[in-house]
């Protein structure tokens, strides 16, 4: 791939750095651990993602006639660059920008289109994955929660588990079993499901951070029209694999300059702060891992570009997205392990540097679950990398 930017990438760039250094926001500064103030950071998020979108810069390279900007592949890597370079606070959407807008422009009809793709982008709808239940995480094709024929109507019974956001959604891409009786992978199909049809009921579950991210989800008799399918009947595995594997792509750009920022801040204190008598970086250990950090970041850039450029060739991600998962979410975990001792117990309270540091850690700790865990997403490099026969 070359790496040189063209002219039209270069402008790009310009414009984008110049809108961000007028407009960004501070970072939301309030407490996230009770419930109420997730959800004020939720509205303050939710603003933010608005005022991108009428700016023009979501869904940077979504088709223009659903509101996104129809610009490259490598575009989008330098808007998540820009972005984090500019500190602006994350598109809180995540999950209706990173997976399912993607899967409803890939299998959709025109009229879900229509419908879902511009609200995604200015977070008019917010949006949840409802694929894991609490026996069907890794193997989610064994997934019990059941769909019914009623006339133009299914009717669902069951339950997720670990749907992040669910709390705040207004639509929920989930995940059904339409046919009891063939093989697991074939009796699945893929609904556009309202969260405030009757019969759909959300309680928050804590994570280890303290906050309440994600959710358990009932269904209990919720009726969903027919027209809802995202996908064909019975062919929800397709349209999950869509999914999955948009939700493993990760252009990398913004991650590199987070993970870098954090690396320079390590380096700053293991340069000035003194420990026992000694400055930190005189320690050996502690210099021998950050310096392994920054090693670590360098030949993650060199496989987020790998990935880019195969994405930008093909157009749909590819298994290059597994590799990259397993390296950044593996490289993070020990980055934060890294920042913990660098820092010593200072790094622990939540009132030092914004309680960054120990979010960062206790969060790190989902990297290798979230989107497939490292197991699985090794067992998909060994069978469509590889070759390896399935594991059992
Ligand atoms: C922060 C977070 C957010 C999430 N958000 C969502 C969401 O929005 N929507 C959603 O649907 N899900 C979500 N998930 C769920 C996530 O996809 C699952 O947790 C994950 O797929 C693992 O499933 P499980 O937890 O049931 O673990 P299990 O599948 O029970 O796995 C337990 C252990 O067994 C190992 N294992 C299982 N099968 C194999 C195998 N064949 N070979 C080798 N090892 C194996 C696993 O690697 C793991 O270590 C989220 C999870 C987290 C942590």
């Amino acid at each position: 791939m070359d790496l040189k930017p063209t002219p039209q990438e270069q402008q790009f760039r310009e414009e984008l750095r110049a809108w961000l250094k007028d407009n960004v926001p501070p970072s939301y500064a309030g407490e996230t651990e009770t419930d109420e103030g997730k959800r004020l950071e939720f509205e303050y998020l939710k603003a933010w993602q608005k005022k991108v979108f009428d700016a023009g810069w979501a869904g940077i390279s979504w088709p223009k006639e659903y509101g996104g900007r129809g610009a490259t592949v490598v575009e989008q890597a330098i808007f998540q660059e820009e972005f984090a370079l500019a500190g602006a606070p994350g598109l809180v959407n995540a999950l209706g920008l990173g997976i399912i807008g993607p899967t409803i422009i890939a299998v959709g009809t025109e009229e879900q289109k229509q419908k879902h793709i511009s609200n995604i982008l200015s977070c008019e709808e917010m949006w949840c994955q409802g694929f894991s239940e609490p026996n069907a995480g890794s193997d989610v094709a064994s997934l019990g929660t059941k769909a019914v024929l009623d006339g133009d109507h299914y009717i669902i019974n069951g339950q997720k588990i670990w749907t992040t956001y669910a709390h705040f959604s207004d639509w929920c891409l989930l995940l059904v079993r339409t046919d009891p009786d063939v093989p697991k992978h074939k009796g699945i199909t893929a609904l556009l499901v309202d969260m405030k049809t009757p019969g759909v009921e959300v309680r928050p579950l804590r994570q280890i951070t303290g906050e309440a991210e994600f959710n358990e989800v009932f269904f209990n008799n919720a009726r969903i029209p027919v027209a809802n399918v995202l996908g064909k009947v019975n062919e929800g595995w397709t349209t999950a694999i869509t999914t999955l594997m948009n939700e493993r792509a990760n252009l990398g750009g913004g991650m590199y300059i987070a993970f870098s920022k954090q690396i320079g801040k390590l380096v700053e204190h293991a340069r000035t702060t003194m420990n026992n008598g000694k400055i930190v970086a005189q320690d050996p250990i502690i210099r021998q891992k950050i310096a392994q950090s920054y090693l670590e970041l360098e030949v993650f850039k060199h496989n987020a570009n790998r990935a880019l450029s195969k994405m930008s060739k093909y157009k749909v991600p590819g298994a290059e997205g597994s590799i990259l998962k397993i390296y950044w979410s593996e490289m993070n975990q020990r980055l934060q392990q890294t920042a913990m001792e660098t820092l010593g117990p200072v790094g622990q309270l939540h009132g030092f540097d914004n309680g960054d540091w120990v979010y960062g850690y206790l969060r790190c700790r989902a990297n290798t679950i979230e989107a497939g865990t490292s197991e699985i997403v090794r067992n998909i490099v060994a069978e469509r990398v590889l070759g390896l026969p399935k594991s059992y």
